[in-house]
């Protein structure tokens, strides 16, 4: 096969608003992908963390055969028999109260948008069409009009506009900030707990705890966007654990779906998410049966094969490795928590891209975020070996210039 006839497929029928590596993939299995020659590479993306469980993990996989032979889509008008306990699993596993399931992560950032303004006018008191919800600089939330209004990157903002009124940009990892900027019609505060697509920016220690305490000190409700750190990412179940705090309301998705259908959650309080009414927000798709089977497995695995135990001991070995065998002028910095990580290049080293093309020829898939930074965040389920392995490539490629 050639994977130029692909390549060219995509490029003349599709819509060119991503600018992937050349590399045409047809199978996957644990950390491992083949393109259509057969070639086997190492997943170190793991399609921006959606896929923590592994490529086609097994148990997933039959999950998903079973469910899908059984029901799959109800929509919200009927119930099913696998939300519920999709509900029950979640709140188990997070210390939620309250769950409320979308399909995309950007649709959950959507909805704790819509869910906390509704907070501010009920329940905090503010007047109406005044409230504000506080976000970071460099933040990444997603797609929509509303939520690319809020980004500080040109390129998602750039003519698309108008947008929605009503956000507050602050410097990220700094509490001083998040106090002065807070107001009495301030309803929420929405951080990622590492911004990764900014190139994992890792804020200072304590940061969270801090907001937290601002955010009850001022009656504002703390919003996590875990759809990329949560699920074990980082080396715990949600990040917002190493600061030793619960949010009041916490995004997931990614991860959730297995790598196999997309699903997104808000965990909540009772209170915030109690003030949606039947009606005012939802999803044809949010809930289906497919998708909470799906999950709920996801979900399963995630705990009962210690893959949150392995992000932890595998990133700090892989994390030490890389600081002791990435050196030299080109080289930034080099940081993570669990398997988060990424080499920053200096400004002068040609750009992360290059050394992601090369790495490719190694076998190695990794992929550039902003100009300078290499992320390196593979499925959950590596091995040491594999670690070595990947650690050989890298350390040819990155520390040659
Ligand atoms: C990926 C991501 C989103 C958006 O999720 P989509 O499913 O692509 O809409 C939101 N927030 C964070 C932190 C993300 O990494």
């Amino acid at each position: 096969m050639d994977q130029q006839f692909f390549i060219n497929l995509e490029e003349q029928f599709g819509a060119h608003n991503y600018k992937p590596l050349d590399v045409v993939l047809a199978r996957g299995e644990g950390v491992w992908v083949w393109d259509v020659d057969d070639n086997k590479y190492m997943d170190c993306l793991a399609a921006y963390s959606a896929v923590n469980q592994g490529h086609c993990h097994p148990k997933i996989m039959k999950a998903m055969m079973e469910q899908a032979q059984k029901l799959t889509l109800t929509s919200r008008a009927f119930r099913n028999d696998q939300l519920g306990l999709l509900y029950k699993e979640l709140c188990e596993l997070t210390h939620s109260h309250k769950v409320l399931p979308m399909n995309s992560g950007a649709e959950a950032v959507e909805t704790v948008i819509k869910a906390v303004r509704k907070w501010g006018y009920k329940v905090k008191g503010v007047p109406q069409d005044q409230a504000e919800i506080i976000v970071c600089e460099n933040n990444f939330h997603g797609r929509t009009i509303t939520i690319v209004g809020f980004s500080t990157d040109d390129s998602s903002r750039e003519n698309f506009g108008p947008f929605t009124p009503g956000f507050k940009i602050i410097p990220y990892g700094d509490a001083n900030a998040l106090e002065a900027a807070i107001t009495s019609n301030t309803v929420g505060f929405m951080v990622e707990p590492i911004q990764g697509e900014a190139g994992v920016i890792i804020p200072p220690a304590g940061y969270l705890k801090e907001a937290k305490a601002l955010c009850e000190k001022h009656n504002v409700v703390l919003i996590l966007d875990e759809i990329q750190t949560g699920l074990g990412r980082t080396g715990k179940l949600l990040a917002e654990e190493h600061d030793g705090i619960e949010a009041d309301l916490t995004l997931i998705g990614k991860a959730l779906s297995g790598g196999y259908y997309p699903i997104s959650a808000v965990l909540s309080n009772k209170e915030v998410m109690d003030v949606l009414r039947p009606g005012e927000h939802g999803s044809t798709f949010g809930g289906n049966p497919l998708a909470c089977a799906i999950a709920r497995t996801a979900l399963k695995v995630l705990v009962e094969e210690n893959m949150i135990e392995n992000a932890a001991t595998m990133g700090k070995y892989f994390l030490s490795n890389l600081k002791e065998k990435i050196k030299g002028p080109h080289i930034k910095d080099v940081r993570g928590k669990g398997l988060m990580l990424a080499v920053e290049l200096m400004p002068d080293a040609g750009g992360a891209r290059k050394y992601c093309e090369t790495l490719i020829k190694q076998r190695l898939l990794c992929k550039e975020t902003h100009e300078n930074t290499i992320r390196i965040a593979p499925p959950l389920v590596i091995k040491k070996e594999e670690i070595d392995w990947a650690l050989e490539r890298l350390e040819a490629v990155l520390t040659v210039r």
